[in-house]
């Protein structure tokens, strides 16, 4: 089936299929991927390629640590603040759909977090041009989540703090790997990797190495970003399998050609499927303000809402399965990760050509 999850979701065959002899012997070593301990030779080559292809990916500096952690991206709601900020500190969170509302309610609890703007009156749909936001001086942080899973609202281009000492923190749980970032614009960046880089279960953090040794005195010790650095994600039993599976995917992006040619396939795949509802004479429609698209999850809705489980329904014989919307906004969504084929993006514009010509 093509399989359009919003997350756990699709991930490249040659990965699975890769895993899938690894899971019985590793290597030759006569034990599986999952059997090995973390702190024997096999595991140690494990994480360390896959940090040295994440670097090489993303084109990450010495002067920012890579962290592979627990607790998914909503932790790292509670961990940014914990660590960078005292409670008296203030912060600044552009909301710009509800991952980005979540992350300013967590962070609401460790610190003085200001909501410098919010899309929520216009239903998540837009971004506001940057020049007028009113950030805060001298805030501690600016939080954005790059890319609303949910709405499909997706920063093409990121705000300037408001300081020289603010540091621009995101959220890149759905829109990780998925295209070239600069990634010396930030101070944090973090993302579940169970959209576009693997499986559930590890959360990346990429973190300016500055920035670490001031968390709170009431920070966890597994949340606290010095701590994880400075023994390599080791500091606990470390989630090898997602870790494993993430260098794969990592290795295989690379082979790809890296994340220029990537983005080129995103946009491509994109493109195709917004056309198609653009130019379905709004039988189909996407809310979403265009120049905010995300190229990773796109929702949509049918004019007529009462053939919505029909589209489901009959998509799901052909193959194309959880298309359903997030269930706090309806509709449908097709999330389409680096691992979604182009094949898989043209057979459901198909169906949706056909589905029209049927119901319209
Ligand atoms: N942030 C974004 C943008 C997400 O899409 C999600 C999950 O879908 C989360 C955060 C929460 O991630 P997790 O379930 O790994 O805690």
């Amino acid at each position: 089936v093509f399989n359009f999850a919003a997350g756990p979701a699709t991930l490249p065959e040659k990965v699975i299929l890769q895993a899938q002899a690894d899971l019985f012997d590793y290597k030759g070593c006569g034990m599986s991927i999952m059997e090995m301990s973390h702190r024997g030779k096999e595991f140690d080559g494990v994480i360390k390629k896959a940090e040295s292809d994440l670097r090489k990916l993303l084109g990450i500096s010495d002067d920012y640590a890579v962290m592979f952690l627990q607790g998914g991206a909503t932790t790292q709601f509670a961990a940014v603040p914990l660590n960078v900020c005292n409670p008296e500190d203030t912060v600044d969170y552009i909301v710009t759909g509800s991952w980005g509302d979540k992350a300013y309610k967590e962070g609401q609890k460790y610190c003085k977090a200001n909501l410098a703007w919010s899309g929520k009156s216009e239903k998540y749909t837009n971004i506001q041009s940057f020049d007028s936001i009113k950030q805060t001086p001298n805030a501690k942080y600016l939080h954005i989540c790059a890319n609303e899973t949910i709405h499909g609202v997706e920063f093409k281009d990121y705000p300037t703090p408001a300081d020289e000492d603010t540091i621009l923190v995101a959220d890149m749980s759905s829109n990780f790997c998925s295209k070239p970032v600069d990634v010396s614009k930030f101070g944090i960046i973090y993302a579940g990797a169970q959209k576009n880089v693997g499986p559930s279960g590890v959360t990346i953090v990429i973190a300016r190495k500055d920035l670490l040794g001031a968390s709170q005195p009431i920070t966890p010790v597994m949340l606290d970003y010095k701590t994880q650095a400075d023994s390599n994600s080791l500091y606990n039993t470390p989630p090898c399998f997602a870790i494993y599976i993430c260098g794969l995917v990592f290795e295989d992006l690379l082979e790809q050609g890296g994340l220029v040619e990537i983005e080129k396939k995103n946009i491509e795949k994109a493109g195709i499927l917004y056309d198609a509802i653009d130019n379905s004479g709004g039988f189909y429609v996407c809310p979403v303000e265009k120049s905010v698209r995300s190229l990773m999850n796109v929702p949509f809705t049918l004019s007529k809402p009462e053939l919505e489980k029909t589209f489901i329904e009959e998509a799901s014989k052909e193959g194309m399965v959880q298309l359903k919307g997030h269930r706090s906004v309806g509709g449908m969504r097709a999330s389409i990760y680096n691992a979604m084929p182009l094949a898989g993006v043209q057979k459901l514009v198909g169906f949706m050509n056909n589905f029209q010509k049927t119901y319209a």
